[in-house]
């Protein structure tokens, strides 16, 4: 792929307070059909967060269209070619939160309260000193097919499990430097706030996320390894352009290194499992016997 591919790949978000969040949902649902763009936005009283993908001249026009109004006037947009669609059908949503760390009542706005922002190579110099804690502020499935050397990776399935686990597991780290990082920056920005107001001193987060630091012409994704999961069908991208690009995931059979993530075909579990090609044309694409011989009684 390259920069003549027809279709683009846009993901954003803003903070920014919508006074009538159901009204702009509708509104802005027009505008995305309009275009013919395919993906995900989700709208609230706090902002919005969104991916999707259409033609170059959808996705420019879309992007001019929020930039021009005031409220998303600094907006970032991370772009990516793509030679098609990469997201099946479009959904706009209103809800209570763009990011749910499902605070209820101890709800946080970034504005108010998050983490010091790091380019990607403040992030990397931090990074590589002592005592700090690296943490990965995505979900298990994410970080499994790649994450930042050196990082811990919470076993949560869902963000609204971090501040939960946060509790239980960091409470001996509020004096350590804590460098916060997440696919596109928007779950940091939370998640560093959540930090801050739980009393940690020394809060950081990589501002734009894996994406803009594997971008960034100086670092180059160096010290990410494996890939970066993402929430469509190409299911993860590259991040690290050095030489020291390593593959971390590993078959779950065989145990060498694969990141072929692919979901368990017996349509209950549906489970997303690394699976190498080998193993998976010997066994089936299943996560495991039982469901492989579930998977074959179905099928006779
Ligand atoms: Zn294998
Ligand atoms: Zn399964």
């Amino acid at each position: 792929m390259s920069n003549e591919s027809p279709y683009r790949v846009l993901l954003y978000y803003k903070y920014v307070r919508l006074a009538d969040p159901v009204a702009f949902t509708a509104e802005h649902r027009s505008l995305c059909e309009e275009l013919g763009l395919l993906g995900r936005i989700l709208i609230a009283e706090e902002g919005i967060n969104g991916t999707v993908s259409g033609t170059v001249a959808a996705t420019d026009a879309y992007r001019a269209a929020l930039s021009a109004d005031a409220r998303f006037a600094d907006i970032e947009f991370k772009v990516d070619p793509a030679d098609g669609h990469v997201f099946p059908k479009l959904a706009v949503r209103a809800r209570a939160e763009i990011v749910a760390l499902d605070l209820g009542k101890d709800d946080l706005f970034p504005g108010d309260v998050t983490g010091r922002r790091l380019s990607p190579a403040e992030f990397q110099a931090l990074m590589a000193e002592e005592d700090v804690l690296v943490l990965d502020g995505r979900n298990d499935y994410e970080s499994a097919i790649g994450h930042f050397k050196g990082a811990v990776c919470p076993p949560v399935g869902n963000f609204r499990e971090f501040p939960e686990w946060i509790r239980e597991n960091l409470a001996e780290a509020k004096d350590r430097k804590i460098l916060t990082y997440c696919t596109g920056g928007i779950r940091c920005e939370k998640l560093s706030g959540f930090l801050v107001r739980e009393g940690f001193r020394d809060v950081y987060q990589l501002e734009g996320g894996i994406v803009t630091y594997g971008r960034d012409e100086k670092v180059r994704g160096e010290d990410f390894e494996g890939q970066c999961y993402v929430f469509d069908q190409r299911i993860a991208v590259e991040v690290n352009r050095t030489a020291t690009r390593k593959v971390i995931a590993t078959c779950r059979y065989c145990g060498k290194p694969s990141e072929r993530y692919v979901n368990c075909a017996w349509k209950p579990c549906n489970a997303q499992v690394f699976l190498c090609l080998a193993c998976e044309t010997e066994r089936g694409r299943y996560c495991g016997d039982a469901c492989a011989a579930a998977g074959m009684k179905n099928i006779s």
